[in-house]
């Protein structure tokens, strides 16, 4: 360290960790506790907004014997297992989601023991007490407490310092190219540890894969997850994995900022009401599965409607039945208000409403929110609503705006075991190793499940950060 704390950019560290989130403390706190000797973490964006997503998480999924204080009951290994077969659909690897299934194994103790503090089981839309331990605080509760436990550690930390070139020569790391306050700088190091995310915030790419429907795409996380290392080691002859249009993909307000939104912003009552595209037009059956299990899918269908837009509307039975959304909702006495209000054809969405109200129902004392057994379903409507299809009749009427909200990208840089990235010809690399986001892509070829992006973080961050250390 300098005289004003400020790190040394100029000497040779034993240990670079890139990036600053979840997957990059563990790294880096690892690193320091299986004998490196020097650590710096180099974070892009300001100290008051570290953390990356991380930050925005509220919990994290890991494999456990029996239940606590914190988690209802055990999570086996092959449940979990299976679990992730069944949300990849397979499209995964086998042998590192066996192995990252397995070193999550009661790993909540190493993150209590680290600064993070999980609250007391609770109930919730998501119902997930049993499986995923929740922070006390959030995931900025949790970010703080690892900086703090870091430093103790004697991690080192520069911030406003984002990387942008990388020396590899023959698949060994050199040094980093940084821009630091304005300046551009080589950061020399024996190891690295490459924990920087996905490319979620970087537009110019989404647009590559996606198309210019992209462009309207809200990223619900942090605006420096931009994809720089993954393209910098793409080209120096890394070996990707995973689609660049698969990720974590969910419709949220449409009202949230371009970036940074976070976990507020989600919009839980899609299963109440009908979603109209801007053609005033139903597009899917907004009664498919409970909420929480169909959440991640909406994303898509809003992102494929024109302009990417799309409303949900509910009447006043449904206004309390789920988690409300951070912005008020659109209200009016009449559809055709609720519709002049979104600035849909009045005369169009009244259609529509009264098209689906003909067609559902059924005993409405059957009711049963949050339960797949309900039996309301609507009769010869394209398409179907196949649950919870109460109709929409009982003023004040609600809407809400919806946009595809990107949480992260799965095109991920290949890894073994060890977390040693996978250069040309399948080389593991000797001294580059990879862990969080960056990596999803070898365990979640497709789909997702809650809590599994922080697991993927730790268990690679702790193992990059060994592996590191004893390189
Ligand atoms: C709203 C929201 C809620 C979520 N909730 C959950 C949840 O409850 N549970 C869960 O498991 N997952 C959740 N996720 C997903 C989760 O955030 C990620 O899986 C996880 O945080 C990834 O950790 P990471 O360390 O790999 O990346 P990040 O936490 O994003 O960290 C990447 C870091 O790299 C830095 N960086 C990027 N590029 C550079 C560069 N070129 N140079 C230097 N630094 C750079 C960034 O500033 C950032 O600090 C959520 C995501 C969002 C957006």
């Amino acid at each position: 360290m300098t005289k004003k704390n400020k790190p040394d950019l100029e000497r040779t560290w034993d240990v670079l960790v890139i990036g600053g989130g979840n997957a990059a403390l563990c790294a880096a706190m690892s690193a320091k506790e299986n004998g490196a000797g020097s650590v710096l973490v180099l974070e892009a964006s300001p100290k008051d907004v570290r953390g990356g997503n991380s930050r925005h998480t509220r919990n994290l999924r890991y494999m456990h014997g029996q239940g606590n204080r914190f988690l209802t009951g055990p999570y086996p290994e092959e449940e979990f297992y299976n679990d992730l077969l069944q949300v990849t659909k397979g499209n995964t690897n086998e042998e590192l989601a066996r192995f990252t299934v397995q070193q999550s194994n009661d790993i909540g103790d190493w993150m209590m023991a680290h600064g993070c503090m999980f609250q007391p089981a609770m109930k919730g839309t998501l119902s997930l007490a049993r499986t995923n331990g929740f922070f006390l605080g959030g995931g900025k509760a949790l970010i703080n407490g690892y900086y703090r436990t870091a430093a103790k550690l004697g991690v080192a930390v520069s911030y406003e310092t984002e990387v942008v070139d990388l020396e590899i020569e023959d698949g060994v790391f050199t040094s980093a190219t940084v821009v630091h306050k304005g300046e551009k700088k080589k950061i020399v190091a024996k190891t690295v540890v490459l924990a920087c995310g996905g490319f979620q915030a970087n537009l110019d790419w989404l647009e590559e894969a996606w198309g210019p429907e992209a462009r309207n795409f809200l990223v619900r996380g942090t605006p420096f997850d931009k994809g720089t290392v993954l393209r910098l080691m793409q080209n120096k002859g890394a070996v990707t994995i995973g689609d660049p249009t698969q990720g974590h993909m969910v419709a949220i307000d449409g009202r949230s900022p371009k970036y940074d939104g976070g976990i507020v912003t989600r919009l839980d009552c899609v299963s109440f009401g009908i979603v109209l595209n801007k053609n005033c037009e139903r597009f899917y059956d907004e009664g498919e599965e409970i909420w929480p299990k169909r959440y991640a899918i909406w994303g898509r269908l809003v992102g494929q409607q024109p302009e990417q837009v799309a409303y949900c509307i509910i009447d006043a039975k449904s206004i309390d039945l789920f988690m409300p959304s951070v912005f008020p909702p659109v209200e009016a006495g009449t559809i055709e208000e609720l519709a002049a209000k979104l600035e849909l054809d009045p005369i169009k969405v009244k259609e529509t409403v009264d098209n689906f109200n003909r067609t559902a129902g059924g005993d409405l004392s059957q009711f049963k929110p949050g339960d797949i057994s309900d039996p309301l379903s609507t009769q010869g409507l394209e398409p179907p609503k196949t649950h919870w299809a109460r109709p929409i009749d009982k003023a004040p009427f609600y809407a809400y705006p919806l946009r595809p909200g990107i949480t992260f990208t799965y095109l991920s840089l290949k890894i073994n075991t060890r977390a040693q990235v996978i250069m040309a010809g399948d080389k593991p690399a000797e001294n580059i190793f990879a862990a969080g986001e960056l990596v999803s892509g070898n365990v979640l070829g497709q789909g997702y499940m809650a809590g599994f992006g922080m697991t993927i973080g730790t268990v690679f961050g702790c193992v990059a950060g060994k592996e590191a250390a004893n390189v």
